[in-house]
Formats: structure tokens, sequence, C-alpha cells
């Protein structure tokens, strides 16, 4: 303050010229700096040639006298602060209250003596310093808090009083003068979600006396929202016992938006924008304690162009890349598309993508319930990358090599996952490229068999290796036939007659499912039309429908041309649908189920129990019949007390007005409970195994009924 006070001027401003000596000599004795004028005139004149740091003013001047100066000054830029002391005429209480009324600052009687007068002005320079001070260090606090985006605010609970700073109301997006000036008025800008847990958090201050340090979202009267940082802690004054809140509020969207961007930076690839090496690490340490867990199989597909090195020397490295991005684009496709491989009771199967650079792409395979699975999606990769790429004007052709590496055979950790992916990959590179190997070669030895099987089965139709067996069904009260189930066998010309378990797997991925259920609908219906023209007694065949065969309105149209061509009734057909195939699309299901039904086709729910539907979606499906899995039929001989199960579904259906078969009888035992149960039919190889057409009807034999036409 010393240090200050030498440096600053004073004006003074009196017309007697003694009189200005006199301050002078004072001031000058205590290190201040002195500037002079004569009137009012001259002291606005110095005013602002000097800019002093105080003045010091007598009331009577020619000119313009001393209240008109200074109100002058008081109006004038950088007048409205600077202390001015006025020098009035001892007991003049009207010129003192004149001059406070004019902007003095203080006032001093004449006649003057010399320690007063330099104490006064010093100790109002002192005054005006630390006012200039604190000025400053607010404004300074209002641009940091503005830069920052930091409001600050405080909490009275004792009153309820909030007050808000000016850069609070600013993020609030609300003018100062319009704030409430309450909890509720500053929580009615936090966003709806976040505001409990705001004033749980300010409350727990209170009563815990933990400082709070929460992010939450402020919602903007126009509707937008960003994130702010809010920290309070509790005062407490001990003078006033009194707890008052203090905090901030800092708008941190921008840097939640740059964690972001450096979330994407580390964790992404830039060309691609896919996961990059870190993160599919990552993704793949996380599926691996998942899988261990819940015992499941993962795979990892290690795909790797072939010659892209070639690509990228001939047509240059813009095109390498923009190929490397059309070629991730695919990728994504057909990874996407391929989630729906598989059977139609798909486990969540998820499929993670990444490049760890260069031409090398991996995708993760999850909740695999068939190792074999794995190679589909390789495939299908192939062929998604199989088409060429319009690349600048060029047409480019590339291949991939995919290695596959299975958890937990191939490999517990990701490492040793990756690496042997890898050698897999190369393996595909020896074989000629263009082509997937699992790491085992057990597996790559399943994988081959499989996909001779495939090729087999597309053949098998045209060769018509098909062939249809019927399995009787019964009625459980009269013990005669009420129809037969037809169930494809495979005549294999090396491997003999195969059950469906051996094929259809093989025949569903391939497609063609559909062709032979198609095949046997009309095998089917021309074998009972003959059998009704010879007088046989089979009232209806049941054909089992698949998920491929069951969709849009393929069954429908396949259906009739079925009974134009056999000229079977429709009465004499029944459509088995497992709960799966009727329950993928619930809505289509009942529209296609209920023109079926219109046109007097029956309809079952077939292996009924096994699958997830509920009772409320049954109730909308128009079905006639629904067939317990044979699995609950076989528990009926167990120890433990199976018949509830069974009961459950018999009351079910029958509630429903639908009929009730069980499927898989094998024992008299389990006849006589289904018929004490009240079970209405019954199909197993305690009536008859499935057989060639020709054994039903010589089992039909004794059964005649009046030919039909
Ligand atoms: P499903 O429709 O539940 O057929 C009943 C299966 O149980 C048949 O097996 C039948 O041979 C067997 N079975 C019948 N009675 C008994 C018994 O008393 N004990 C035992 N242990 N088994 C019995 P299959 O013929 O091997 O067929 C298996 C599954 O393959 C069928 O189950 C059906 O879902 C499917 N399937 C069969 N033929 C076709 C077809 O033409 N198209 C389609 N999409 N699926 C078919
Ligand atoms: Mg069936
Ligand atoms: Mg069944």
């Amino acid at each position: 303050m010393e240090k200050m006070e030498k440096t600053a001027t004073v004006l003074v401003a009196d017309d007697d010229e003694l009189i200005r000596t006199f301050i002078r000599s004072a001031l000058e004795q205590v290190g201040l700096q002195v500037c002079e004028a004569s009137n009012g005139q001259q002291a606005l004149e110095q005013f602002v040639l000097r800019c002093p740091d105080i003045i010091v003013l007598d009331v009577m001047m020619p000119v313009m006298d001393g209240y008109t100066a200074c109100s002058r000054l008081r109006g004038s830029a950088g007048g409205g602060r600077v202390p001015i002391l006025m020098m009035t005429g001892m007991d003049d209480a009207d010129a003192i209250a004149k001059a406070y009324e004019h902007g003095a600052t203080d006032f001093i009687t004449k006649p003057l003596n010399h320690s007063i007068l330099s104490h006064r002005v010093r100790y109002m320079l002192r005054g005006s310093r630390t006012l200039d001070a604190l000025l400053r260090s607010e404004s300074r606090l209002g641009l940091a808090q503005r830069i920052a985006k930091i409001g600050n605010w405080e909490w009275q609970p004792r009153t309820g009083q909030f007050s808000a700073s000016a850069e609070l109301c600013r993020l609030m997006g609300i003018r100062l003068q319009d704030f409430g000036g309450t909890l509720d008025a500053f929580l009615q800008a936090v966003d709806a979600e976040d505001r409990e847990r705001v004033e749980l958090a300010l409350k727990r201050i209170l009563t815990d006396r933990t400082p709070c340090d929460i992010d939450h979202r402020i919602m903007l009267p126009n509707g937008s929202d960003f994130i702010v940082n809010l920290q309070a802690e509790a005062v407490f004054d001990d003078q006033l016992q009194s707890l008052t809140i203090v905090g901030t509020a800092q708008d941190i969207s921008e840097r939640k938006r740059s964690e972001r961007e450096i979330h994407r930076l580390a964790y992404y690839d830039s060309l691609t924008g896919l996961p990059n090496r870190v993160l599919f690490k990552d993704r793949v340490t996380q599926a691996i304690a998942h899988a261990h867990r819940y015992q499941y199989h993962l795979a990892l597909l290690f795909l790797d162009l072939d010659r892209f090195k070639v690509i990228n020397d001939t047509l240059g490295h813009n095109i390498g890349d923009l190929l490397l991005k059309h070629v991730a684009d695919r990728l994504a496709e057909s990874v996407r598309h391929s989630d729906s491989i598989g059977r139609s009771s798909d486990g969540g199967q998820t499929h993670e993508l990444a490049r760890l650079g260069g031409d090398e792409f991996t995708v993760l395979l999850t909740n695999l319930r068939d190792v074999q699975d794995a190679s589909k999606v390789a495939r299908r990769i192939l062929e998604a990358l199989a088409r060429p790429f319009p690349v600048s004007g060029h047409e480019i052709f590339v291949t991939v090599s995919v290695g596959i590496a299975i958890f937990p055979a191939d490999g517990e950790s990701v490492d040793v996952l990756l690496k042997n992916s890898d050698t897999a990959m190369y393996h595909a590179k020896e074989q000629g490229r263009n082509n997937v190997q699992y790491y085992s070669n057990a597996m790559n030895a399943a994988a081959n068999e499989r996909l001779r099987l495939e090729g087999e089965v597309r053949h098998a139709t045209e060769r018509e290796e098909f062939v249809v067996y019927y399995q009787p069904q019964i009625d459980l009260c009269s013990g005669r036939i009420i129809g037969a189930e037809a169930l494809v066998r495979w005549q294999h010309p090396q491997r003999g007659l195969l059950p469906p378990a051996e094929f259809l797997q093989a025949a569903s991925d391939t497609g063609m499912i559909r062709a032979i259920d198609e095949w046997m609908l009309r095998t089917a219906c021309r074998q009972n039309r003959t059998w009704q023209q010879r007088g046989l007694a089979v009232p209806r065949v049941s054909i089992n429908v698949s998920n491929s065969l069951f969709h849009g309105t393929t069954l429908l149209k396949a259906v009739e041309a079925t009974f134009v061509e056999t000229g079977l009734t429709p009465d004499r057909l029944e459509l088995e649908l497992t709960e799966s195939v009727a329950m993928r699309n619930v809505d289509t299901s009942i529209t296609v189920l209920q023109q079926l039904k219109t046109m007097g086709v029956q309809l079952a729910i077939d292996d009924f129990g096994t699958g997830y539907s509920s009772l409320s979606y049954l109730q909308r499906l128009p079905v006639n019949r629904v067939k317990i899995d044979q699995s609950f039929v076989r528990d009926l001989l167990s120890l433990v007390q199976p018949v509830p199960i069974v009961r459950a579904i018999i009351a079910m259906a029958h509630s429903l007005q639908l009929e009730v078969l069980a499927e898989g009888v094998e024992d008299e035992r389990q006849r006589s409970i289904l018929m004490a149960e009240g079970c209405d039919q019954a199909q197993g190889y305690l009536f008859g195994r499935p057989m060639p057409a020709a054994d039903l009807e010589r089992l039909l034999g004794w059964m005649v009924l009046p030919k039909a036409g």
C-alpha cells in the first residue's frame, strides 16, 4: 500500500493559490504527487490530462464551482469511481449535504489541518484501491467463470434461498433477474431424468456432510441439453450457527465430447470405422469370460485378403484404402446378415467385426451351439466378397483366406486364439487361398464332411433319393388309425437309409429343405389320394412344415397347387408346425393359418412343450391339435412325478377345444396313463414305427372305408 501511495497523483482544485501551495506541501511530504487547477473547469481538464487517483475540490471557485465540477466528473468517462474530497466551510451543514448530493466521496472543513488532510487523503486512496482490487478480481472471476463455463451458487437450506451466479444463469439459459432464487428453481433447469438424483445428492450433503460430485444434464428452455459437473460442499459458520451449501456447476459437454473422440481414436480404426485390435481384444476377453461361465463355444475368424499387396502396388495406396473401406462395409453387411444363420431358436448369437490393421480383419462369433456354424459364416463371407468391387472406375476382384480358432478347444485366451486363427489362416493360404480352414484338423475333417453332405443333399432331390415313411396315428379310445405322419428318409447310395437327423440341418443350411418339404407334401398327398381311391382307411396324412416353407404365402400356394394336382380334399391333410416355426412371426402366422383353416386343412402344433410359446399366443393360433412332445411321454415312466406336466397340457388344450396327441408312445404303461389322463390320440412304436407306404397298406388292410370319389 505504501508503495502505491507514492505514485498516486492528487488533483487539487482551489482558486486560492496559497491554499493550493499549502495542500501541495502537506501531500508531497507524505510522498504523493500533486497537480493543480484554479477552478472547476480547469479541474475537469486536468482530470482528463493527468488521470489523478483522487481529487481535492474546493466548493467556491470562479468559472465553475466545486459542486458543478463534482457532478460533471461523476458523469465523465472514468470519473464514476475516483474519490472526491470536497472542502467546505466549517459548520456549513448545507454545503456538506450538497457536496454528497453532487457525488462527493467525503468532505473536509476549512481551515485545513496539515496532518488531518494528508491522513484523510491517504485513507481515501487506500479505500478506493481496495474497492478497485475487489471489482477487478470480481470481474476476473466472472471472466474466468465464463471461459471455464463454471457457474457458482449458494444454497441456504434454512431460508431456502438459492443464489446463482451470472454464469450459472447463463448456463441454465435464464436471465439473472428471472432466476427464482430457490432450490426448486435450480432443479427445474436439471433434466427431468436426473432431477431426483441431483436433489438427493444435495440433500445428502446436509445429512452426512459428504461433498457431492456428480454429472447431470441441464435442459435448456429451447429443449437442447448438455452435461454439467456439479460439485458442492457444506460450509458451517460457527458464529452464525448456520449451514450453507456452496457449489459450482461446470459445463463439461466439451470434455465429454473430447473424451468420446479420444475413445474413438483409441479404439476404432480411422479408415473403416471398425473396432481396432485393442477394442477387439477387449471384447474377446469379455466374451471368453462369459462363454466360460455359460459353457458355450466361441469362434474367432481371422481374415486376410489374398494378394492385397499386388492391388496396392499396381493401383496405388489411395485405391487400396478405398477398397479396404468397401471390403469393411461388405464384411459388416455379411456378418450382420449371418446373424440369422443357424436354428430358429438361435440363442442370442452376436458377431463382432474388427480390423486389426492392413488387410487383416477378424470376426468373433459368440454363443455358438455348433462349432460348424463358424464355417457357415466364413463361407458366407467368401461369397460376399466374391462380387467385384467398383472402386474409382476399376472393377476389383478380391478373395480372402479365413482361419478359424474355437474357444475353448483351440485356446482359452485372446492371444492364443488370435495366434491359432492366424495359423489356420496361413493354412488356408497354403490350400490355394480363397478358402476356410479350422485350426484343428478334426474340425476341418468335420467341415469337409459337412460340405460334402450339403453337396449331396443338393443332388438328392434331382436323383430322387428321398422316400416317404408313414407312421400311424391312433385314436386311444377306439384304437383306430386316424392318420399317418409322413416322415422323410434319404435312401443314400452309399450309406443306406438315413433318418432326418443326419441331413435336415444340412438341407436347411443349403436351402434345400423347402424343396424337400414341397416334394413330401406332393408325394404324401398323392399317396393319400391313391389310398382313398382304393378304399383304404387313412383319414389324413400329416406333413412337417419347416421355417422356409412356412414363409409368406409360399405354404398357401404350395398347398393349393397340391390339391389341384392330386385331387385330394383339404380335410385329408394336416400340417404340423413346431412352436418356434409358428411363433416366428405370430401375426403373419395367424393370417396364413386362418386361410388354411378356412380351406379345411387340419393344423397341429408339433413337439408341444419344448418351445417358449405362451398360452396366450397359442390361443390366438387357429389350430386343431397339439402334439405332446415325446420327452414328456418318456418321462411318464420315470420315478419322479411327471404326470402333472402332461395333465396340464391336456387340460389346457381341452379348455381351448383342441385335440391332444401324445408322441413317442412305446409302452403299454404310457398308453394307460395317457388314457387315464384323457389324452385323445397317440403315435409311437407301440402302434407302429414309421414305415414305407406298402407296409402301412398291409396294416390298414383290415380297415376298409367306403371308396372315395
Ligand atoms: P417329429 O415331427 O416330432 O416326428 C416324430 C419323430 O419321432 C420321428 O422321427 C419318429 O420316427 C419318431 N418317433 C415316433 N414314434 C416314436 C417312438 O415311439 N419312440 C421314439 N424314440 N421315437 C419315435 P424322425 O422320423 O427321425 O424325424 C425326426 C424329426 O425330423 C421330426 O420330428 C420332424 O421334426 C423332422 N422331419 C421328419 N420328416 C420331415 C420332413 O419331411 N420335413 C421336415 N421339415 N421335417 C421333417
Ligand atoms: Mg412331426
Ligand atoms: Mg414331434
